[in-house]
């Protein structure tokens, strides 16, 4: 399927299933040489990273550690900016080596909010692992961002976890809509 309708809006496919699983097995085999043992904590931030989590950690042969953290900072096709409450932040990563794993970076007011909150605790170390980077959008730069998939122009991506008004995620493949929506909040 080269297009496809969620609600409104028209998407055209960006990057194929399989190019997705090539690259999270790179990044999967880079993962298991730099954290060789340490048993790392992968911290994925819901909704958008539950399947590139899932497929990740089926590459990592590591003895490591996995939980989820939720916050919410977006609305519509455009980010708000506006974090709101994290959820589900482990108490317990005093000297623990983390790695964040994310969907997609855009502005990186989410990771950036994130991460202070992570450092409080201070952990050992923490590292990010984004499926996706928009790099032009990005609002300061992230040294904690280490591995990223993919990088990509500043248009509105679906599929693969990522949703349109919460359509969408359950998509193999990852689309692209070149209109952005205004945001509704
Ligand atoms: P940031 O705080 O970096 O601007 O936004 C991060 C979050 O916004 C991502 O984790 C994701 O949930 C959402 N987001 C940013 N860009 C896109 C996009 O192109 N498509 C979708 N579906 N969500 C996005
Ligand atoms: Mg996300
Ligand atoms: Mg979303």
């Amino acid at each position: 399927m080269n297009k496809i309708q969620i609600e409104d809006r028209e998407f055209e496919i960006l990057i194929e299933n399989d190019n997705i699983c090539k690259r999270t097995r790179l990044i999967g085999i880079q993962i298991n040489l730099d954290y060789e043992n340490r048993c790392p904590l992968f911290i994925g931030v819901l909704n958008g990273s539950f399947m590139f989590m899932g497929d990740l950690l089926k590459e990592i042969t590591v003895s490591c550690e996995v939980a989820f953290i939720q916050v919410s900072s977006y609305s519509g096709a455009k980010s708000s900016g506006k974090v709101k409450e994290i959820l589900g932040l482990p108490d317990d990563i005093h000297n623990r080596d983390i790695i964040i794993v994310e969907d997609i970076v855009d502005t990186g007011l989410t990771l950036s909010h994130i991460l202070k909150e992570l450092y409080k605790q201070k952990p050992a170390s923490v590292k990010v692992c984004s499926l996706l980077l928009k790099p032009a959008a990005l609002k300061e730069p992230l040294e904690e961002l280490e591995y990223v998939g993919f990088e990509l122009a500043n248009d509105f991506v679906v599929g693969y976890g990522l949703d349109y008004n919460g359509l969408g995620r359950n998509l193999n493949d990852i689309y692209r809509t070149k209109t952005v929506v205004p945001s509704a909040s």
